[in-house]
């Protein structure tokens, strides 16, 4: 006979007193997740192992069979359906080099299960005093790095980049007009961010209600950074017909070609309009979600050389450094510890050089009655736009004490060796490929490959193609992206239709695509460039070769 058991939920919880039994019982759990995705992986492509067909009616058929169980399923089987789940997913061997997805490290990892394991919630110390200590200290810690003073300075870990553009521009509406936050917006508030800014800013003018039609964009030099003079150019413009100037986003490493906006001028440039027009200042927020990280290089000392980096290595990292250093001029900006900082998802960290300013976004006591501004508790952050928050501070606590500094500094540097010599190698073995993106050294390579004997990037940049040239290129290399993207279990690479913004000769202005190496993972050393050249190389002859011979097709 059967003998029906109850269940008992509490088995599924870590324990109360500390016993052995619970724990070993966890950690065989966690053992057979981490077993289970080591028997799945294979550093000769760039996916796990395993069968998963997610074309087709893939979605489909999911929701069809999905249904709650009634009874529960034992943590082995539920186990092993999770990791069906990773069942062919990307994963970051050596040829991983499709974006900004960096691997989640050991200790970013295990700085997540501490934060687990007490669950605490970061919205209030009373409530989360672990997330609280972490948060302080590493705001600190990343002010301390960029020069911004850490007893004035505050800010939160976010949801997001795209949140931390978004807090910014809360702030700066905050500061200009202390009374919108009670009665709406005004119709004449504007924003500034180049052709190259990452789209947050553009969500954020929709979300605020402000409007995406109030975004100014900024022209881009060949480099991809902000040409000041047509920042100045716009905001004179726009005050000219009433508009204030209220945020300016400066993008401190651009996510397709890692453009790199001067701060320094877009300080001064805010600051002189500020002046001539007799208003406040808009606020700047530093978009270095990505680049940022290369702040790890403030005090290296680049004669001495302590950690031996290549010459070239050097020379492309004071080259980054130099646009970077002037960070501390933004009044606020980012630190997406889940791009270069090693970290899970989601640890992205804003930075605010006045921690006063949150007063202004502040909640009212009466408007928080179950938590905060008690006689207890001496955190809360009522000024976020989240209300329960997760630890994530703990995670990037952990990293930036298990890398330090040096970590960083190398981790960096090996990922701009290997892009320095991936550029090399393309040079040598792909002619018909012209890297767009040669101002900037960073970890990004964007190239362009070119039908035969047509005009290339110098004219398509110069403004001497028309719209149907750039048209017919960009198609062209379309075809390299899809058959990158078919190829992408063995070596991904990534592409972007939005590289720059060119002139053409009927005065409009048009996107240029590119297809991306992005050198991310840390398992990528220099002796795997020529392999991984070698097989883009095949993929463009195919491109060059199927094109011939549909030219010939539409001729006859
Ligand atoms: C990645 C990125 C963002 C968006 O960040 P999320 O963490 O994805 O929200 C915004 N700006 C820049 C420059 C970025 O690189």
């Amino acid at each position: 006979m059967k003998v029906s058991i109850r269940p008992n939920p509490q088995k599924l919880f870590p324990s109360e007193d500390g016993n052995q039994q619970t724990r070993q019982m966890m950690l065989r759990f966690i053992e057979q997740i981490l077993t289970g995705v080591d028997v799945l992986k294979n550093p000769d492509g760039v996916n796990l192992k395993g069968e998963k067909d997610r074309t087709g009616n893939f979605y489909h058929n999911l929701i069809q069979s999905s249904e709650i169980p009634t009874a529960s399923i034992p943590l082995e089987e539920v186990n092993a359906e999770l990791l069906k789940l990773l069942h062919d997913h990307p994963y970051h061997t050596k040829y991983f080099l499709t974006n900004i997805l960096p691997m989640a490290s050991i200790p970013g990892i295990l700085g997540m299960i501490a934060a687990f394991m007490v669950n605490g919630n970061n919205l209030w110390d009373v409530y989360g005093p672990a997330g609280a200590e972490a948060e302080v200290r590493v705001i600190s810690m990343m002010s301390k790095l960029i020069g911004y003073d850490a007893m004035t300075s505050g800010g939160y870990t976010t949801w997001g980049g795209q949140g931390a553009v978004f807090s910014g521009l809360r702030i700066a509406i905050a500061k200009f007009f202390p009374e919108a936050l009670q009665k709406g917006i005004p119709d004449n508030l504007y924003a500034f961010c180049s052709h190259s800014a990452h789209y947050s800013l553009f969500k954020s003018m929709e979300a605020t209600g402000i409007g995406s039609d109030n975004l100014i964009r900024v022209r881009t030099k060949a480099d991809s950074s902000m040409d000041a003079c047509d920042l100045k150019h716009k905001m004179e413009e726009v005050i000219a017909r009433g508009g204030i100037p209220i945020y300016i986003v400066g993008t401190t490493g651009s996510t397709d070609a890692m453009g790199i906006d001067d701060l320094e001028q877009i300080y001064a440039v805010s600051n002189q309009v500020a002046a001539q027009f007799e208003l406040r200042r808009a606020h700047i927020h530093a978009d270095s979600a990505l680049g940022g990280f290369f702040a790890f290089f403030h005090d290296y000392d680049f004669t001495s050389n302590p950690l031996g980096f290549k010459d070239e290595v050097a020379e492309a990292l004071m080259a980054i450094h130099s646009r970077m250093r002037h960070l501390h001029l933004a009044d606020s900006l980012c630190f997406d510890f889940q791009k270069l900082g090693q970290t899970p998802y989601l640890t992205s960290l804003f930075l605010l050089k006045e921690a006063a300013d949150l007063k202004l976004m502040d909640l009212h006591p009466d408007e928080t009655p179950y938590v905060g501004h008690r006689g207890y508790g001496q955190y809360h952050t009522g000024y976020t736009l989240e209300c329960s928050r997760m630890a994530s501070s703990i995670s990037i606590y952990s990293a930036l004490l298990a890398f330090g500094i040096q970590g960083y500094q190398q981790l960096l540097a090996q990922f701009v060796e290997v892009n320095l010599a991936f550029r090399a190698r393309l040079r040598q073995e792909i002619p018909q490929a012209e890297i767009v993106n040669e101002d900037n050294p960073g970890i990004i390579t964007l190239f362009r490959i070119y039908p035969e004997g047509t005009h290339r990037f110098q004219e398509e940049i110069s403004g001497g193609c028309t719209s149907e040239e750039i048209e017919r290129n960009n198609k062209f290399n379309e075809v390299l992206f899809e058959m990158l993207g078919k190829q992408r279990d063995r070596i991904f690479f990534g592409d972007t239709k939005k590289h720059l913004m060119v002139p053409t000769q009927d005065k409009s202005l048009m996107a240029l695509y590119a297809s991306k190496i992005f050198v991310i993972s840390p398992y990528t050393e220099f002796e795997h460039v020529p392999e991984i050249i070698q097989h883009l190389k095949e993929i463009v002859t195919h491109v060059y070769e199927n094109y011939a011979e549909a030219s010939t097709i539409s001729r006859r």
